[in-house]
């Protein structure tokens, strides 16, 4: 892993990446079946208001990068 230089937090404690922004793990696509990296989105419905109260509705989903569909954690049965 490429490290884009460290963070430390206010106690001196170093921040790792991971920390900070989580890298989803590659897998298979579950639409393509390919090898496919995995990203981060957001499903949320956003800002919302529910009476008198404003809130923000985030739903992080990991999908493959090229179809964002399900990332499955081991290869699909060929046949
Ligand atoms: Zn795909």
């Amino acid at each position: 892993m490429v490290r884009r230089g460290a963070v430390y937090d206010n106690d001196g404690f170093e921040v790792t990446e991971a920390d900070v922004a989580e890298d989803p793990e590659g897998g298979w696509c579950a639409s393509c079946k390919e090898e496919c990296d995995a990203k981060i989105i957001d499903n949320g419905i956003g800002v919302y208001e529910y009476g008198s109260i404003r809130a923000r509705d985030v739903r992080l989903d990991t999908v493959s990068c090229c179809c964002e569909d399900e990332v499955l954690k081991e290869a699909p049965d060929e046949d």
